[in-house]
């Protein structure tokens, strides 16, 4: 079955899910949102029954909660780095691109939530500004999800970038093979393999229960062309916010040849902030002291004019 066809079968309506899941009948749902439920199979099938607390669902579910604390609409200030809809420029020599604003999953969290998505185009105005821009080594394909775009979209992009000699680095964000590691096809191995710039990943995992094989063995295909696979994880109240959760996340992806790279605090967007949890200096030098270095991400957060993220 191809990706695409595992994709539509998202659960995309929450009575369904809620059957599949026995949660309890009168559960505080969000009746009405503008980010809709969106959630891969796979995850769900991830997920315990009748259990509203469970972590995974807990990233997935709209809930009246959404609505009862305030956030901003654009917590990172992406519309002040705007070089077109589709194009930021925020930190000195990378650019990033807004591929789509398409992706495998809705995340409750998600920062760009609101972001307003332009859909379609070849990339090609985003490509002249890349191409005038000698300061730019490097450029992030982010959304949405860039693995939302289809093989020939993101070859023709690649094939693109690959004329522009100052780009040295391209840089994937996606949390698509968590969801769908069906997206990791051969077609796409073969676009990666022809890249002549090098290419990283940064993969968004929150729980060391959302790998399983089928996810580790696609990412070690990508591994396998020389890419690493660095990660990246959302502290989020009720979900990952303990010791015990975010050790056994990262040596779980340690033991996967995973990376944890970054621990973000929460960005404060509107919808997400019943998830907050400031990261605090008992739990960093908790797992500070019990982890071995290379397993630590950095503990950073975004402040929406700083030159780089923010280390705590
Ligand atoms: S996968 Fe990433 S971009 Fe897509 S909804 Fe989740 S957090 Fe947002």
């Amino acid at each position: 079955m191809s990706w695409k066809s595992i994709q539509k079968e998202n659960f995309t309506d929450i009575e369904e899910l809620a059957a599949f899941l026995e949660l309890p009948y009168a559960f505080p749902l969000l009746k009405k949102s503008k980010f809709p439920l969106n959630l891969p199979r796979r995850l769900a099938l991830k997920i315990s029954k009748n259990n509203l607390e469970d972590p995974i669902l807990r990233q997935f579910l709209p809930i009246e909660d959404e609505n009862r604390h305030s956030g901003y609409t654009d917590p990172v200030q992406d519309a002040s780095f705007q070089k077109t809809s589709h194009l930021l420029h925020k930190y000195a020599g990378r650019m990033l691109i807004v591929t789509t604003g398409a992706c495998a999953m809705n995340c409750r969290f998600c920062f760009r939530q609101n972001y307003e998505y332009s859909s379609g185009g070849d990339f090609s105005k985003e490509l002249e500004i890349l191409s005038q821009d000698e300061t730019i080594e490097e450029v992030l394909l982010s959304g949405g999800d860039p693995l939302s775009l289809s093989n020939r979209r993101l070859r023709i992009l690649l094939e693109n970038l690959a004329k522009i000699p100052h780009v040295k680095r391209i840089r994937f964000h996606t949390r698509f093979p968590v969801g769908i590691p069906e997206r990791i096809d051969g077609e796409f191995l073969t676009i990666l393999e022809k890249c002549p710039q090098q290419i990283i990943f940064i993969l968004h995992i929150n729980l060391a229960e959302e790998l399983d094989p089928d996810i580790t063995s696609a990412l070690k295909k990508i591994a396998r062309l020389g890419i690493p696979i660095l990660t990246q994880t959302v502290l989020l109240r009720g979900v990952n916010d303990s010791l015990e959760v975010l050790k056994k996340l990262f040596l779980t992806l340690v033991n996967n040849g995973l990376i944890p790279y970054y621990l973000h605090q929460l960005d404060p967007v509107q919808g997400a902030m019943h998830f907050e949890v400031l990261l605090h200096k008992e739990l960093l030098e908790a797992l500070h002291a019990e982890l071995p270095g290379y397993a630590l991400p950095r503990f950073v957060k975004e402040e929406p004019f700083a030159k780089g993220k923010t280390l705590l």
